[in-house]
C-alpha cells in the first residue's frame, strides 16, 4: 500500500532528508512540493531534483519498494504576493522569474503544477466581517489571474488555494475553464457540499488536508464522505495542519532528573516537534477517510494515488 503526499512545502524543513525518510517507512512515494513564492519555488525545484531516488522519469524505479519521487510545483501564494512584487519590481516581473525557474529545470517532467495561488481572505470571527480589504483583494485577483492563464498556456495542472472566496474563486475558474485544459485541485479543501459539486462540476480534484480530521470540520467530513472517489486527493500541506489525533495529542514525558528551567525549555521543544506535520501523516489522513466512507484504507490509498497521477501525469 502507497500513499502520495500531494501537497507539503519541504522547504520548511531543517533537513528534507529525515523527512522524506520517515515518510518512506510509512509507505509515501510521491511527494509534490509546493512553492509559494518565487525562492520557494524555486528550492522546491531544487529539493525535487536533490532528493528524488532517480533524475529521470522513468516509470521502472517506481516499482521497487521504498522508493520515492519528489515533484515540484511553482507559483505565488496570495499571502506573499505583495512581497515577490515589491523585490521583483512588478506582477509581470514575478511571472517572468517563476518562467525561469521551469526554463532552467534540469527536468522539467519534475514540474507538475503552477500554483499553490487563489484567495486568501481573513474574517473577523465573531461576525465573518472579511478583515483583508478591497485593495488586496484585487491585488490577491490579479496575482491569481496571471497564474491561471500561464497554468492554460503550460497545459498544467492548478494548484489552488481557496480561503473564504468561493464566488469569486469560481468566476474566475468558470470564465478560464476552456483553456485550463489540465484542470487542477483545490488543495486543503475547506467548502461545504454545494461549493464541492461546483468544484466536481469543473474538472477540478478535491484534495483533503489534515483539516478533515479536526473535531468541528463537520461540512468538510461530509464532502469527504459524498464525494466521487475517482476526484480525491490526499496532502499534509505540512509543516502546516497536523492531523488529529497528533495535533492535540502530548509528547512522551521526560525523565525526573532535570533541572526545571532545563524541563521547561525541552518539554517546550518537544511539543513543537512532535505536533509539527510531515508527510508521513498523509497515511493517517488515508485512515480517517477510510472509516469515513467504510472502505479499507488500502482502496483509499490505490485510488487517490491513480487519481494523483491521472492529475499531475506521472
Ligand atoms: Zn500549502
Amino acid at each position: 500500500m502507497t500513499f502520495v503526499d500531494t501537497h507539503t512545502h519541504l522547504d520548511f524543513a531543517n533537513d528534507p532528508v529525515v523527512w522524506i525518510e520517515r515518510a518512506k517507512e510509512a509507505g509515501v512515494n510521491k511527494i509534490i512540493c509546493v512553492g509559494t513564492s518565487v525562492e520557494a519555488s524555486r528550492k522546491s525545484v531544487e529539493i525535487a531534483e536533490k532528493y528524488s531516488t532517480s533524475k529521470d522519469s522513468g516509470q521502472a524505479r517506481m516499482t521497487e519498494k521504498k522508493e520515492m519521487q519528489i515533484y515540484a510545483t511553482v507559483g505565488i501564494h496570495a499571502q506573499d504576493g505583495k512581497g515577490d512584487v515589491e523585490k521583483f519590481g512588478g506582477l509581470d516581473k514575478c511571472i517572468d522569474e517563476l518562467r525561469k525557474i521551469l526554463d532552467q529545470a534540469e527536468n522539467d517532467k519534475l514540474i507538475v503544477g503552477i500554483g499553490e495561488c487563489g484567495f486568501d481572505i481573513h474574517l473577523v470571527a465573531s461576525d465573518q466581517r472579511p478583515v483583508t480589504n478591497d485593495e488586496e483583494r484585487g491585488f490577491q485577483k490579479e496575482l491569481f489571474e496571471v497564474q491561471i492563464k500561464l497554468a492554460a498556456e503550460l497545459r498544467l495542472p492548478l494548484v489552488v488555494h481557496c480561503r473564504n472566496a468561493w464566488e469569486e474563486t469560481f468566476q474566475l475558474l468558470t470564465a478560464y475553464s476552456r483553456q485550463l485544459t489540465a484542470n487542477g485541485v483545490f488543495h486543503s479543501w475547506t467548502g461545504d457540499w454545494e461549493a464541492a459539486k461546483r468544484a466536481i462540476d469543473l474538472g477540478f480534484y478535491i484534495s483533503f488536508s489534515g483539516i478533515v480530521t479536526f473535531k468541528n470540520a463537520v461540512d468538510i467530513q461530509d464532502v469527504a464522505r459524498r464525494m466521487p472517489l475517482d476526484k480525491m486527493l490526499l496532502e499534509t500541506d505540512s509543516p502546516f495542519l497536523t492531523p488529529e489525533p497528533i495535533r492535540s495529542g502530548r509528547p512522551p514525558k521526560l525523565t525526573s532528573r532535570l533541572s526545571s528551567t532545563i524541563r521547561t525549555r525541552l518539554e517546550e521543544r518537544n511539543r513543537r516537534v512532535f505536533r509539527q506535520n510531515e508527510p508521513k501523516n498523509v497515511k493517517i489522513i488515508a485512515q480517517f477517510i477510510a472509516r469515513l466512507r467504510n472502505l479499507p484504507v488500502s482502496q483509499v490509498a490505490s485510488v487517490t494515488s491513480v487519481n494523483a497521477g491521472r492529475l499531475f501525469s506521472f
